[in-house]
């Protein structure tokens, strides 16, 4: 296993409960396990609402999302079901909003309600719309916690993991004779590790690891920044849940939104904007390699160039937290730029195709033995555990 964010956690898990006896361990870059997405997330456990019927994502974030519940109460992971409101704020909205409330419908979403004005302030008191839409079952966790208790179980198993190892992988070697098994050649500081199979939840280096294993360059991993502004203490009483706009159907992002964590913080964000390096936690951090390889990729002009108006908004929505909280505050009135202060942020691994199309599902890629995750945006943290199932089956087919 590579990458020890929640999903290579999960899919180790999973991996060594199946086959007891397999020598399974898990090879991490950094330090710490879940130091990238897993960590800097939202930490909302989605019901399901906003994904093509059919696809992955939508019956995995069902299916995950009832299995994390459960895996949180029996591993004692602290979780609220504190409920989401996607609110429509002008006509546009509400008719964006019939679609949406179809689509969840199709996906199985328990509980899903459709509410007016008076009922959007009997469930959030403070916030205003023309109607909305509300998942009672949404809820929030911290999912780092979550991936602490998936490498305990891992470890418990006679898993092993080792942190601080950052893992190059070399093309296949010819295998000797036509029914030999081509072994998989991964290079890491400690020595050269030859595997049998190899399973790679890397993240925001995924394209990289797949491209190395002899897989196509398509798609390209570009970091898409989600910033925050943290609600200042003593006025996160203004939501009480999770709060959302309806989101722009042609990206795959839900819109700057409003979240009351597991701690009880209320978060505004996250924004989307593109940045100068994979791990631009700080705003303006650069890093050449990155950005190279970003602006080298057709993809990413031809993004821009269908998708100006949004870089537009989500650049001023990330340099200026007074546009960022007008955003909000369409949704909650009573928010005022004096309340805010500012937030965590979060870089996604989004994987981006060479026609510069967003890909909106989980993508997961053979390549000779190795099965290499290459896309899993949001809702994979949800989904982690379902996600886990799938990327094991296609590991362990012959
Ligand atoms: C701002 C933001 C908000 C989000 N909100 C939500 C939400 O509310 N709900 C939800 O379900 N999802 C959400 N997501 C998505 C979710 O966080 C991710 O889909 C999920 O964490 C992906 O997990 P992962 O294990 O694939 O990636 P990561 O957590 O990024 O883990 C990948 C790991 O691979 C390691 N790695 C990389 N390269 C190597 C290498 N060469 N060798 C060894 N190790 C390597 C990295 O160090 C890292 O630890 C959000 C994401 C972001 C960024």
């Amino acid at each position: 296993m590579v990458g020890g964010g929640i999903l290579g956690l999960a899919t180790a898990r999973e991996l060594k409960s199946r086959v007891p006896d397999a020598s399974v361990c898990l090879l991490e870059a950094e330090a710490k396990l879940a130091t990238h997405q897993t960590s800097h997330s939202s930490g909302v456990i989605h019901a399901g609402v906003y994904y093509e019927p059919g696809s992955l994502r939508a019956r995995l974030c069902v299916e995950g999302a009832a299995m994390l519940r459960h895996y949180c109460d029996q591993r004692e992971v602290p979780r609220k079901a504190n409920g989401k409101l996607i609110i429509a704020t002008d006509e546009d909205d509400l008719e964006r909003l019939d679609a949406l409330e179809l689509r969840a419908r199709a996906n199985g979403v328990a509980g899903l309600a459709r509410v007016d004005e008076r009922g959007i302030a009997e469930i959030e008191p403070e916030a205003r719309g023309l109607g909305a839409l509300h998942s009672p079952e949404t809820g929030v966790v911290d999912f780092s916690l979550v991936a602490g208790a998936l490498a305990t179980d891992f470890e418990a198993a006679g898993g092993t993991i080792h942190p601080g190892t950052p893992v190059a992988v070399a093309r296949p070697p010819r295998p000797a004779t036509a029914t030999d098994r081509p072994e998989i050649a991964l290079t890491t500081p400690a020595g050269k590790v030859r595997a049998g199979r190899a399973v790679f939840c890397a993240g925001l280096q995924s394209d990289r690891l797949a491209r190395d294993a002899g897989g196509p360059p398509s798609p390209r991993i570009v970091p898409i920044r989600g910033g925050y502004l943290r609600v200042r203490p003593g006025r996160e009483h203004l939501v009480r849940g999770n709060v959302y706009p309806v989101p722009d159907p042609r990206l795959p992002f839900l819109g700057a939104h409003l979240t009351r964590t597991i701690d009880g913080e209320l978060l505004i964000g996250p924004t989307a904007l593109l940045v100068a390096a994979r791990d631009a936690y700080r705003l303006l951090r650069v890093s050449p390699r990155d950005l190279t390889e970003t602006a080298v990729w057709p993809g990413t002009w031809r993004m821009i160039g269908r998708n100006w108006r949004a870089t537009l908004r989500e650049l001023r929505h990330s340099l200026s937290p007074r546009a960022l909280v007008g955003e909000a505050a369409r949704m909650v009135p009573g928010l005022g730029i004096d309340d805010v202060e500012p937030g965590p942020a979060g870089i996604r691994a989004q994987a981006l195709g060479r026609d510069g199309g967003l890909i909106d599902d989980f993508l997961i890629e053979r390549i000779g033995n190795g099965v290499h995750v290459r896309n899993a945006p949001s809702p994979a943290a949800t989904s982690s555990l379902a996600l886990a199932r799938l990327i094991a089956d296609r590991a362990l087919a012959a």
